[in-house]
């Protein structure tokens, strides 16, 4: 028996060192190091034991009992050292403390009485069969004894204070360890009381000792993890649900009905196969890489990503997570963010930069197809803003819109999108391209548009895509080059790209290049237009723009000034046409004719390029001219564009002495309306635009309302592309007061208009 409770000792030994090796390893707080001082303890006071379990004799036994007791007396103060320590108090200095200088005391006394047995004796005795050696204490004995249970007493109740001052999940923590405590002092009390042998409390203390360091070092740490997990899970807005190896449910978030939306989902109760097949189907395209699934719930869909992570250790299944979150907003507002980059906002189809991409795929996967690109785009959509504003603009566009999604998403392999502010792009397989449809379509929705006073015209061209490998800005600009060719060619409205246009646009570009030099060196010259009253006298001329090219002859205007308007050149040529006109109107003054004018063209583009007013005013006051004579034509779509603030500039001129001329009065839509809003000198009528009316009594019946309200709103008229007699007669008869046309004069060169008229 004594050899089986030896080895039983030697065991408990072992785990006591090995608890003592794992102390050394962690981080050496004040609890640590006091743990391992126990342990050291618990070591001292097992090797006597197996001493006297061992020994027969009887001098030996009375030494191990001594060293017992000196080391139970260290022991019970490490006990009361840990628990002030464990319960977060602080001692005083080790050597301030009474108890050390007690215990140093004790230990003294016990050497001392090893030789006089003054404090206990030492009998054999027979428990349970066997013969122990047990100690008989003195009076002097209970002293000690004594002083040992009220140190142990005391550290109780530092930890009870501990565990009622502290949270609810500490509470354990501090009384597990006073509990053990009380288990080792009534073992003590046992033993003592009955006189048994210390074995068993001996036995008893080495396996709290072993249960103190597990709860200091295990327990309670990990429990707080523990807590601290469940309360991060319990406040997660996401479903978590974790599995066991056997699949069995074993713990679900409270988040878990809250993000997946439905109670008692098959998922919860079933097993875990139920997610497994929920993570093989979902795939939400769109979403991102992870697995997404979604939902249809009454209030909409609903997207979840599934996350699935198998717990393992040592290469062994534990158990499985499923973390489900809702993400459905973050997928809507990524949805809403690639649909806002690829789609148009108004219209709600390609925008640029999509259409480029989807119609680059389209060709190149499909090389063997051949594939047309129309370009369809509204004429002076701006005119059309100002006259009947933006909402009825946005209308007239999503309307093209649904009219290309009606028309065109049967037809395979046809892609359309809406470029800059009203150009619209389709591209698709050449067989199914049919320009008559095509057309009628576009006349259908702009007929919608279109007023007594205000024609909606949309010009559409067509680009062959004969290289499909160009990329896709050039293929759609050369649908749209051949569109701006057709300007003003109302007849002609839908016109095919060739080659010849790509030439006619170098030839603009090297135009473009050309126009500096060209300026330096005198090629662009005015032309002058002479302008008679009723009486066939010559009142003034207007000044057109020519360029004398030094290889290409004379390029009348047409060639090349939409093309400047457009690119805004056209403010450095019409200056230079400015100061020519003065220059000559300065020499007519020296020779005493300053009673002729000349009317100049402002583009619409100069109204926002330069200060029309201060140029104009520094002009004059430098050739020394009066601004009566420098007549400024501004185009009736020009002023329309931005009604409000060219009011004022118009103002301004005439305050400043110009007279302005509202040019093209009447071309394409009416500007009756807007002359309720600003007063012009001038209304310059072009005939070729009544001319286009068959009805020539209702064209008579126009320009005689036009030339009445002028005379009542106390503007005169000129009349241009005077070309006829009857002409001429009639517009004497409606009270017109300025003619201009081929009917008196082509415009001519400078030295010949002087020739002839001077
Ligand atoms: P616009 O200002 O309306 O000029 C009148 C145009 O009608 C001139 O064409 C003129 O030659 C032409 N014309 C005159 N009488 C008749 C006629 O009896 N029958 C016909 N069929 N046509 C006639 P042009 O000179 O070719 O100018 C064309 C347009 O180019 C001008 O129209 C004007 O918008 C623009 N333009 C010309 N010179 C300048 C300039 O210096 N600056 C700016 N910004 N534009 C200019
Ligand atoms: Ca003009
Ligand atoms: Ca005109």
């Amino acid at each position: 028996m004594q050899a089986v409770m030896t080895g039983f000792l030697i065991l408990l030994l072992a785990i006591n060192s090995i608890m003592i090796f794992k102390l050394r390893d962690m981080k050496w707080t004040d609890t640590i190091r006091r743990l391992r001082n126990m342990a050291f303890g618990v070591a001292g006071i097992i090797v006597p034991e197996m001493v006297i379990l061992l020994t027969k004799d009887r001098q030996i036994a009375y030494y191990a009992f001594t060293f017992f007791y000196i080391a139970f007396a260290w022991y019970t103060m490490m006990i009361f050292r840990f628990s002030v320590s464990y319960s977060g108090y602080r001692l005083f200095k080790v050597y301030k403390s009474p108890l050390f200088w007690i215990t140093v005391m004790e230990s003294a006394a016990f050497i001392w009485g090893i030789f006089s047995e003054r404090f206990f004796t030492i009998t054999h005795a027979r428990w349970y069969e066997h013969i122990y050696w047990i100690c008989r204490p003195f009076s002097m004995f209970y002293a000690y004894a004594i002083a040992g249970y009220i140190t142990l007493t005391a550290a109780v109740v530092v930890l009870i204070i501990a565990a009622t001052q502290s949270a609810r999940i500490y509470r354990l923590k501090y009384s597990g360890v006073a509990i053990i405590i009380v288990v080792m002092v009534a073992s003590r009390a046992n033993s003592q009381l009955k006189q048994q042998p210390i074995l068993m409390q001996v036995v008893c203390f080495a396996l709290c000792e072993i249960v103190i360091v597990y709860m200091a070092v295990h327990y309670a740490p990990r429990k707080l993890n523990q807590r601290a997990m469940r309360f991060v899970a319990d406040k997660l807005n996401d479903g978590i649900v974790l599995y066991d190896d056997e699949h069995r449910l074993q713990f679900v978030t409270a988040g878990y009905s809250h993000a997946v939306g439905l109670k008692g989902i098959q998922g919860i109760d079933n097993e875990k196969i139920y997610w497994d097949k929920v993570i093989s189907e979902a795939n939400v395209e769109n979403a991102w890489d992870g697995k997404v699934m979604s939902v249809g719930r009454d209030d909409g869909i609903y997207y979840y990503e599934i996350q699935h992570m198998a717990l393992s250790e040592d290469g062994k299944l534990i158990g499985t997570v499923y973390w489900i979150r809702n993400v459905t907003e973050s997928i809507k507002n990524y949805g809403e963010m690639v649909h806002r980059a690829n789609f148009d906002e108004l219209t709600g189809i390609y925008n640029e930069a999509h259409f480029h991409e989807v119609t680059r795929k389209l060709l190149d996967e499909n090389p063997d197809t051949e594939f047309v690109m129309t370009c369809s785009s509204v004429e002076k959509f701006r005119v059309f803003k100002e006259l009947f504003g933006k909402e009825k603009y946005d209308d007239y566009l999503i309307r093209t819109a649904e009219s290309l999604r009606t028309g065109l998403d049967h037809i395979p392999k046809c892609k359309y999108g809406r470029i800059g502010e009203s150009d619209f792009y389709i591209m698709m397989p050449k067989e199914a391209f049919d320009p008559q449809q095509f057309l009628d379509a576009i006349d259908e929705v702009a007929k919608a548009y279109c007023t007594n006073n205000f024609n909606l015209v949309v010009k559409a061209s067509v680009y062959e895509i004969t290289e499909p490998l160009q990329d896709m800005l050039t293929i759609c600009n050369k649908a749209s080059m051949a569109c701006e060719t057709i300007k003003g060619d109302y007849g002609r409205r839908i016109l095919w790209f060739d080659e010849s246009i790509l030439k006619e646009s170098k030839l603009k570009e090297r135009y473009n290049a050309e126009l500096s030099k060209a300026i330096e060196h005198g090629e662009i010259q005015i032309y002058l237009q002479p302008q008679v009253d009723k009486s066939g006298k010559l009142i003034g001329a207007e000044a057109l723009a020519r360029w004398v090219h030094r290889e290409d002859g004379l390029i009348p205007p047409a060639q090349f000034i939409p093309y400047f308007e457009k690119n805004g050149r056209i403010t450095e040529l019409d200056i230079c046409i400015w100061r020519q006109a003065c220059e000559k109107l300065k020499e007519w003054k020296e020779k005493g004719r300053d009673d002729l004018h000349i009317s100049v063209n402002i583009s619409a583009r100069d109204l926002y390029a330069i200060d029309i007013y201060e140029h104009c005013v520094s002009l004059v006051k430098e050739y020394g001219i009066d601004a009566r004579n420098l007549k400024l034509e501004i185009t009736e779509s020009a002023i329309i564009n931005d009604l409000n603030q060219h009011v004022h500039l118009v103002e301004k001129l005439q305050a400043a002495g110009f007279e302005v001329e509202m040019d093209d009065f009447g071309s394409a839509y009416s500007s009756f309306n807007m002359l309720k809003d600003i007063y012009v000198d001038v209304l310059k009528i072009d005939m070729k635009f009544l001319g286009d009316t068959k009805n020539e009594v209702r064209s008579h019946a126009i320009l005689k309302s036009i030339v009445d309200l002028s005379g009542e709103l106390h503007m005169k008229t000129v009349a241009e592309g005077v070309e006829t007699e009857e002409q001429l007669e009639f517009l004497k008869g409606v009270g017109c007061d300025i003619y201009q046309g081929y009917y008196f004069s082509k415009p001519m060169p400078v030295a010949d208009f002087e020739a002839k008229y001077l």
